[in-house]
C-alpha cells in the first residue's frame, strides 16, 4: 500500500518570515494517513525545518552534483544533510528549461544525492510541442531512463510526472491522461527495475488545486501530487492534504 505524498514546491517564493508564518498555521492542522513535504527556497530551509512539526518533511528544490569546493552560488548535499534536510527535488522543468539542466546533469545530481542518502523526487514531463506531436510517451520514457542511467536502486526515489504545459498555466492534464502516463512510468520501471515498481511513489504535478486534487489522487497509479502555486496558500495546501487522507 503506497501512502499518498502531498508535496509543495514554493519555487522562488516566500521570505523566511513568510515561511515561518506558514509553519505556524500548518502545525495546527492534524493529518494521519498521508505524507506531507514542503520545498522552500534554500534560504528558508533550515528555519522551516526547525519550525514545522516533525511529521512534515522539508526538501531542497535543487542541489549541486559536485562535492564541496569552488562552485560559487551552489549548495552541496553535505550542506543539506548538515541542517537535517533529507529530501531534494531534482530535474524540475524550470531547472531543465531555464537553467539548462540536461538529463546528464540531472543524472549526476541524482547519483550525488543518493550516494549521500538523500531521498530524491525526480521530475519529468513533456512540453506542449512534444504533446502536440503525440510523442509524449517516448519523450517521458527517454527522460526517465536517461535521468536514472546507472542508478541501480530506486528505493530512495519518487517520480513526479509534470507535463510542462500544465505547470503554472491553470491547464490541468485530465486525471485520466495523468493516470495513463503514471501507469506507463510504472510499467517502464517494472521492465527495467522489477518489483520496486509496486512500491515506488509516482506523483502528478501541474496546476493541482483543492478543486481537482481529490479526483487526481483517486487514480490507482497516482500516489501523490507536487503542487506549485496552490502550495503557497496554507489553507489551499491543507485542503489538498485532506484530499489525500
Ligand atoms: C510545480 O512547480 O511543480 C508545479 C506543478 O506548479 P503548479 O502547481 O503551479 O502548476
Amino acid at each position: 500500500m503506497r501512502r499518498k505524498y502531498i508535496c509543495g514546491n514554493w519555487k522562488m517564493n516566500k521570505t523566511s518570515s513568510e515561511a515561518l508564518a506558514f509553519a505556524n498555521k500548518i502545525n495546527d492542522f492534524e493529518f494521519e494517513n498521508v505524507d506531507v513535504l514542503i520545498a522552500p527556497s534554500f534560504v528558508s530551509l533550515e528555519s522551516l525545518k526547525k519550525s514545522v512539526k516533525d511529521k512534515i518533511e522539508v526538501a531542497a528544490q535543487n542541489v549541486s552534483e559536485f562535492d564541496d569546493g569552488a562552485f560559487t552560488g551552489e549548495v552541496s548535499t553535505n550542506m543539506l544533510k548538515d541542517i537535517g534536510v533529507r529530501n531534494v527535488i531534482i530535474g524540475h522543468s524550470e531547472r531543465r528549461e531555464k537553467f539548462l539542466e540536461s538529463d546528464e546533469i540531472v543524472n549526476a545530481k541524482i547519483k550525488r544525492a543518493l550516494s549521500d542518502n538523500l531521498f530524491v523526487i525526480l521530475c519529468l514531463g513533456e512540453s506542449l510541442e512534444i504533446k502536440e506531436e503525440n510523442k509524449e510517451l517516448d519523450f517521458v520514457k527517454n527522460e526517465l531512463l536517461n535521468s536514472l542511467s546507472g542508478v541501480e536502486n530506486l528505493k530512495n526515489i519518487a517520480i513526479a510526472y509534470e507535463p510542462i504545459w500544465a505547470i503554472g498555466t491553470g491547464k490541468t492534464c485530465s486525471p485520466e491522461d495523468a493516470e495513463k502516463m503514471c501507469r506507463e512510468i510504472r510499467e517502464i520501471i517494472n521492465k527495467n527495475y522489477g518489483e520496486i515498481s509496486k512500491e515506488i511513489r509516482i506523483l502528478y504535478g501541474g496546476s493541482v488545486k483543492p478543486s481537482n486534487a481529490k479526483e487526481i489522487l483517486a487514480k490507482e497509479n497516482i500516489d501523490g501530487v507536487l503542487v506549485g502555486g496552490a502550495s503557497l496558500d496554507v489553507n489551499d495546501f491543507i485542503e489538498i492534504i485532506k484530499c489525500g487522507e
